[in-house]
């Protein structure tokens, strides 16, 4: 490690007594690595040891604690972290160095891999045969197929190219720890002069920490903090959220699909199916009729037909809207369509993470704590009573969490303002821009509204069937 006399800003991490210790201190990530290595093993072990429903341990491990309460605040908060402790990154980086380093072909040098497969190979999977991934069997199956995958490639390509192109995971991370308020970089004073580069040098990803501030994107960085351990003159600092999108940058075409593609399918789509296809209108929605009507003349097998048209008719709109709203907004601007698409296109950013904090701290307080809290005691067959739910559904004080969806909405306005001002056009023509571009943002509004209004169609019908069974009771 290079010593270097760094005179650390108030705002970086590493300076800051607690906060620098659990980012800074490798023999405290190390072993927080190891911890996660374990329960990962042991989760999969008992997903084949225990294949029945009533392992709940490999099943909320991975699917209740890592995916999506670790994810999502994460992310939304100190950024690209699940990346740091990743199993897959932690191993992968050994295997790297001792493999053939090779260059990674440019058929498989593309992250649509990555994106596609969350897309296809999880989300409408999901759909289609809800529940099944979750069956703890699959759920270790599937997580020994994507290790064997991750580690032949690291074995075979350099600079940790399967984190870059094919991890599912990656894609989404990369793009989303965008809007968090922690910055990796250095400082420029110190870097000047600097003849060693031991930064870069350290970075397993072959990545260049000292051009992230010049640059304003950090690039593959998953925050692995070798780096810092090699050079004192990295900093990690709290910055404003979403700080690099209000600036230039490269635009990085898969971000942008990243945002799109996750919002169409995680938003939308539990919109439309567990949001407006639980309420009494459901049989009129577009998905449920058209499910009834290809269902009249084909055989489906055991596919949640339903479900998959929520999720096929969710694609489609959130693609008609954007693809739509963009070409309007570049004939506004008078702008080339891919640069309009692809410069604004980050504006829809904090809908799936920052909308999603609604539910899921709804989730975490109603029963994923307990889930979680009771399937540890299950894994590791503990002598203690079943923990409770911290709230039931029905607790009104539940309802804060609905200003999420609105912090969302006007975040995502907020970005698309700043990023229309990157073009040069009329004041008038900026607005009228920042409105076509936003008709996904609008329809996603709309929606919580849509969904609330069927929502409470539902109490309204519960009400009168309640009163009804009242009154022939008395009567
Ligand atoms: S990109 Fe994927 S494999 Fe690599 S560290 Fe992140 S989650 Fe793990
Ligand atoms: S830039 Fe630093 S923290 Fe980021 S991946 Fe490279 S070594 Fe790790």
């Amino acid at each position: 490690m290079i010593e270097k006399k760094i005179n650390r800003s108030a705002n970086d991490i590493y300076g800051m007594p607690i906060l620098g210790f659990l980012f800074k201190n490798q023999t405290f990530i190390f072993v927080l690595r190891l911890i996660v290595l374990a329960l990962f093993l042991y989760g999969v072990y008992l997903g084949f040891k225990d294949p029945g429903e009533e392992n709940t341990f490999t099943r909320y491990l991975f699917w209740g604690l890592f995916w999506s309460l670790f994810m999502v605040v994460s992310l939304a908060t100190f950024g690209r972290v699940f990346c740091g402790i990743c199993p897959h990154g932690f191993l992968g980086k050994y295997i790297t160095k001792f493999g053939l380093q090779r260059e990674m072909p440019s058929w498989l040098k593309n992250p649509w891999w990555g994106l596609g497969l969350i897309i296809i190979g999880w989300w409408a999977v999901y759909y289609m045969y809800p529940g099944f991934y979750r069956l703890p069997l699959v759920t270790a199956i599937l997580f020994v197929g994507v290790t064997a995958v991750a580690f032949l490639l690291y074995y075979l390509y350099k600079d940790m190219s399967y984190c870059k192109y094919v991890c599912p995971i990656g894609s989404l991370t990369k793009a989303y720890g965008r809007l968090s308020f922690t910055w990796l970089g250095s400082y420029k004073e110190d870097c000047s002069a600097c003849k060693t580069f031991d930064c870069a040098t350290a970075c397993p990803y072959n990545l260049k920490p000292f051009t992230f501030n010049k640059k304003n994107t950090m690039e593959d960085c998953s925050l692995c903090m070798e780096c810092s351990t090699a050079c004192d003159a990295i900093n990690f600092s709290i910055v404003p959220p979403g700080n690099s999108l209000y600036k230039k940058f490269k635009l990085d075409k898969i971000e942008v699909w990243t945002f799109i593609l996750i919002t169409a399918s995680i938003t939308i789509s539990m919109g439309f199916h567990h949001g407006i296809g639980r309420s009494p209108i459901a049989q009129y929605t577009p998905w449920v009729q058209s499910a009834e009507y290809f269902k009249s003349f084909m055989s489906f097998g055991s596919i949640d037909v339903v479900g998959l048209f929520a999720f096929l008719y969710a694609l489609g709109i959130t693609l008609f809207l954007v693809l739509g709203g963009m070409f309007l907004t570049s004939k506004i601007l008078k702008a080339e369509y891919s640069k309009t698409f692809y410069t604004l296109g980050y504006a829809f950013a904090p809908l799936f993470l920052i909308g999603g904090l609604d539910h899921l701290m709804h989730s975490f307080f109603t029963h994923t704590y307990a889930d979680i809290a009771n399937s540890f005691i299950y894994g590791f067959g503990l002598e203690s009573d079943k923990v409770q739910n911290l709230a039931s559904r029905k607790d009104s004080w539940l309802g804060i969490f609905g200003i999420f969806k609105y912090i969302a909405v006007v975040w995502a306005f907020l970005i698309l303002y700043k990023r229309v001002n990157l073009f040069n056009a009329s004041r008038i023509a900026k607005v009228l821009a920042t409105l076509s571009a936003s008709l996904l943002i609008i329809f996603y509004l709309s929606l919580g509204a849509m969904r609330d209004f069927a929502m409470s169609k539902k109490a309204h019908t519960h009400t009168i069937h309640t009163q009804s069974k009242t009154i022939h009771s008395k009567g």
